[in-house]
């Protein structure tokens, strides 16, 4: 078969959005991601032992990669420029925390200068946004969201590890003063964890015009501690905010929105669910990631994962960089396995991969 000029699969789709983690690390401790609290152990040992086996994994500090091994931001600007010639149009900058990243808007104003690069994102936990939002806005940055999975201050602190809440509220604040808008929100729903706070997120939403995501709880946690009766459906929170809320679709804005939107009728802000579990959209993703040590992922789920970094790092030139890039989107897999019974947990976690 002919492959096309540009990043295109077997499968017909062609990738227009790289994500790009900048670093393992973290300052929070998510308990759907890098669970290491008593109170993400406490939760995962209580109530769902009974349906666990084999049993979670036990709760360990992560471990981060040495520096050496990250992507220096000329390695990641090269990769950029040579996606983007082969039709990469968007580009999300993510982690672990990617605020952690110093210097991190010398990058986004390296990035935001690469022709065909027509949407410059950051996802982020929001906790230090204050301290970088103006040098971010000014170096280029077109668009942020952030992760809020409660507006209960102990329930957000047993979720992430930190006493946050304030700090994120006031960066998703100043994100919107800063006109970084339609500013994002996302929260991970967990049974039993989160779900009786969906109705007052949406509420948010609404009072303070944001594009709020609901995301089901997907297998890439370092604990594996992962149950598919943690999930809740996105139908089951769909359901639950049309009995609250007047809620009209809203219409994708491209085909491979992996969000189902709604708007209020009665206000602004907007509602999307992501529900990666229980309604794949594999057929039309059109994502690829780079590690922040510099792997290439063609699936959240990969169990395969291709090394740039030392192809950078032996000298390959750009037409051979190129010609591997597309080789290996050319296998992309077709579509992830989770709820089957062959589904194998991927050992790097979304920390590590870059949500
Ligand atoms: N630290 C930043 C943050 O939290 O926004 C960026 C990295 S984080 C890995 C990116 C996104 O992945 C966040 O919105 C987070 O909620 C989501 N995420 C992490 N683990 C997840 C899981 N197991 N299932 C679903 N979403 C997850
Ligand atoms: Fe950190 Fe983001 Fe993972 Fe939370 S979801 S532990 S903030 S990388």
């Amino acid at each position: 078969m002919i492959r096309p000029t540009e990043l295109s699969d077997s499968y017909g789709r062609s990738m227009r959005d790289l994500r790009v983690s900048l670093t393992d690390r973290c300052n929070f401790r998510c308990l759907y991601c890098l669970p290491e609290t008593e109170e993400a152990a406490n939760f995962y040992r209580g109530k769902f032992d009974a349906l666990r086996n084999p049993a979670p994994a036990k709760l360990r500090p992560p471990e981060w990669k040495p520096r050496s091994e990250i992507l220096s931001f000329e390695e990641i600007e090269r990769f950029v420029r040579l996606a983007a010639a082969l039709g990469i149009q968007k580009i999300r900058l993510t982690g672990g925390e990617p605020l952690l990243r110093q210097g991190i808007e010398i990058l986004v104003a390296k990035l935001a200068k690469i022709e065909g690069i027509a949407d410059l994102a950051l996802t982020t936990n929001g906790f230090l946004f204050a301290k970088k939002a103006e040098a971010l806005r000014a170096a280029g940055l077109h668009r942020i969201s952030f992760s809020l999975d409660s507006l209960d201050r102990d329930n957000f602190k047993k979720m992430t590890g930190r006493d946050g809440l304030k700090e994120v509220l006031a960066g998703i604040a100043l994100a919107q003063e800063l006109g970084l808008n339609p500013v994002k929100v996302n929260a991970v729903v967990i049974r039993g964890i989160n779900d009786h706070e969906i109705e007052r997120l949406a509420e948010l939403a609404r009072d303070r015009n944001l594009s709020f995501r609901f995301i089901e709880f997907m297998p890439l946690d370092s604990g594996r501690a992962w149950l598919k009766e943690l999930v809740v459906p996105g139908k089951e929170i769909l359901a639950r905010l049309q009995a609250e809320f007047a809620l009209q679709p809203a219409l994708p804005s491209n085909p491979a929105e992996t969000a189902r939107r709604w708007s209020f009728a009665d206000g602004r802000g907007e509602i999307g669910i992501i529900a990666p579990v229980t309604e794949p959209f594999c057929g039309h993703c059109n994502r690829i990631r780079l590690t922040a040590d510099g792997k290439i992922r063609t699936c959240l789920f990969s169990l395969h994962e291709h090394d740039m970094k030392g192809l950078m790092r032996a000298g390959v030139s750009d037409a051979e960089l190129t010609e591997q890039l597309r080789a290996i989107v050319w296998q992309k897999e077709d579509r992830h396995h989770i709820g089957e019974p062959e589904f194998v947990q991927p050992e790097r976690t979304m920390s590590c991969i870059g949500g």
